[in-house]
């Protein structure tokens, strides 16, 4: 059989992992179409054709679809435990428009594959109130009691995939990400997660400082580098699994030991401080990955010190970027 080379359009190619799965699917190969309300924040876009296109807009969407085989549907307003919970309106709106939008799109348009990005968040709240949590399996998720607002519109989401696919017969695949992080990602600004802000705090720190942490540290998380998240989400795609699959690592670590790899990392001597009058999410989440396991013979293996060390280098070069800005601005003033 000769091998064609797949037309794909990735939504959301303007934030994180978005540009880092166009870079991918290039490297596979692939002839790649992005679409975003903004262009990537910290380098060119690897993509063939971007655009700017706002995807609320149904005709948008359709422009966006047309002559494509597969979309991998990312495009979403988010951002971390912080922006989340302050905004649920304006998230759940825009999402489910989005959402709506691009499955009817590439249902009318016959996509070969539809991806779609959910999220850990779609998993009941019961089921996270210890930091000592038991990974959470797919068919967990059902009966719902997600995080308020994203998490609903994560859930939803993937319902309608189900309903598209059983009814229209579009191919879907859906994975449910956790925690995502690497270089390239927003690390300021309010809709950054926890290990790009506490990179960022660090990097900015000198030795002896207090560094703030949201919650009393003993929450967990497992931690997803984004290298490994764009390969799972192909290899998804690829795979002839129509049901949800986590898309994660099962090593569970507190937010307090996060935080000490990443000073551990930066060489520094500093301290930490919690606020428990800070938004943490749930107490505790794990991803369980037997499914993956067996669906794909594949899971994510990268060790959390490394990833950690390479999303380190890339905030401190930022931050340094920054400083160096604001020193030539405070020269040219003087
Ligand atoms: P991101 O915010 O960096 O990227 C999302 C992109 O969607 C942004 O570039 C944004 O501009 C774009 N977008 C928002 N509204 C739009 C609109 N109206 N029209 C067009 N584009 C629009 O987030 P990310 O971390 O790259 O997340 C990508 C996907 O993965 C999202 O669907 C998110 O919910 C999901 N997810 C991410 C994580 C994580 O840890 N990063 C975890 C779970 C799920």
């Amino acid at each position: 059989m000769t091998w064609v080379k797949p037309y794909v359009l990735v939504t959301g190619a303007g934030g994180f992992i978005g540009h880092h799965l166009v870079k991918y699917l290039k490297d596979q190969g692939c002839w790649v179409r992005g679409a975003d309300i903004k262009n990537p924040e910290f380098e060119a876009t690897a993509a063939d054709d971007f655009r700017l296109t706002d995807l609320r807009d149904i005709e948008a969407c359709h422009a966006a679809v047309r002559g494509v085989d597969e979309v991998y549907h990312l495009a979403a307003n988010m951002g971390g435990i912080g922006f989340i919970t302050a905004v649920r309106a304006d998230v759940v709106r825009d999402n489910v428009t989005m959402d709506a939008n691009m499955l009817e799109a590439a249902g009318q348009q016959r996509v070969r594959r539809f991806f779609y990005a959910s999220s850990a968040c779609v998993y009941p709240k019961s089921l996270q109130e210890s930091p000592d949590v038991a990974p959470l399996r797919e068919e967990q998720a059902i009966p719902a009691e997600p995080e308020d607002g994203y998490g609903w519109e994560k859930l939803l989401a993937e319902q309608m995939c189900r309903y598209a696919l059983e009814e229209h017969g579009l191919q879907t695949r859906v994975a449910r990400f956790h925690n995502v992080y690497g270089p390239l990602g927003t690390y300021e600004g309010g809709r950054e997660k926890a290990p790009a802000a506490l990179c960022r705090k660090i990097a900015l720190a000198r030795d002896g400082d207090e560094i703030e942490v949201w919650g009393d540290g003993l929450q967990t998380r497992s931690f997803l580098s984004v290298d490994e998240c764009v390969e799972g989400i192909w290899r998804i795609t690829q795979s002839d699994h129509d049901r949800p699959l986590n898309l994660g690592t099962d090593r569970m670590v507190t937010v307090r030991q996060l935080a000490e790899m990443i000073i551990g990392i930066s060489g520094k001597k500093l301290s930490l401080r919690f606020d428990p009058s800070k938004p943490q999410g749930v107490r505790g989440r794990n991803s369980d990955n037997a499914r993956l396991r067996q669906v794909l013979g594949w899971e994510p293996r990268v060790p959390l010190e490394e990833g950690l060390a390479k999303t380190y280098r890339w905030v401190l070069e930022q931050s340094r970027k920054a400083e160096q800005r604001i020193w030539d601005a405070k020269e040219w003033i003087a």
